[in-house]
């Protein structure tokens, strides 16, 4: 196995591993499991994931494979923090595709996709201006979407809501991958959003965390 350098072999920091349904995005609904990385250079105001700011523990790749297998699943999502903040995500994306499982990324938009395994569906947030953190938008990362990932767009307010549609139409971005427009639980109506979509027949999938309904999580579980 290729070790890192001082011939250590690459590992990661990982806040956890669980095996749960998928909350969101085109898999909701799935049995799947969750490989969250530790560590996250965004702060959103409604983060609800700050527990893996720091902390976790830290995993060789072939740790992380051999507790993953230990699920049997179909599907992995590899999560955060922001995953791609850890420069061994990207061998890890390529071996969990390597060993036949449907494998997705969520990422937060401000790091460079261009180098993520192909063969992975990759869910990039666009930050609104209610996030805090829409000055971290990697714009060129809007160029390297295909029609197998997922632009996720988390509103907090009509304003977010219309800034959202105005990136829609400037970038083309409903033909460029599959759109999906999130409300901030517990901020914005999830049936207002709703509605303002039906309205505006928008070319977007609206959805809600699923976990948030079933389980009353904060976070994905
Ligand atoms: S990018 Fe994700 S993990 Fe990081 S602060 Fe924002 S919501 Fe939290």
């Amino acid at each position: 196995m290729p070790s890192d350098q001082a011939g250590k072999p690459p590992a990661l920091r990982i806040t956890e591993i669980f095996h749960s349904l998928q909350g969101e995005a085109k898999t909701v609904g799935l049995p799947t499991v969750f490989v969250r990385l530790t560590g996250c250079p965004l702060r959103c105001v409604y983060c609800d994931t700050e527990y893996a700011f720091s902390g976790g523990q830290s995993l060789t790749l072939d740790e992380v494979m051999a507790r993953v297998a230990a699920f049997a699943p179909r599907y992995v999502t590899v999560t955060g923090g922001e995953p791609l903040a850890q420069k061994n995500c990207l061998p890890l994306l390529t071996r969990l595709c390597d060993a036949d499982y449907g494998v997705s990324l969520e990422t937060s938009g401000a790091l460079d996709i261009a180098d993520v395994d192909p063969r992975v569906s990759r869910v990039m947030d666009l930050k609104t201006p209610d996030s805090g953190e829409s000055g971290r938008n990697r714009h060129a990362n809007i160029e390297l979407l295909r029609d197998t990932d997922q632009l996720k767009f988390v509103l907090g307010s009509r304003a977010d809501y219309d800034w959202a549609c105005r990136q829609l139409a400037d970038h083309g971005l409903a033909q460029r991958c599959e759109v999906l427009f999130s409300p901030v639980h517990g901020k914005l109506s999830a049936t207002e959003l709703a509605d303002w979509i039906v309205q505006d027949n928008l070319p977007v999938r609206f959805q809600i965390q699923l976990h948030k309904y079933l389980w009353n999580d904060e976070a994905g579980r």
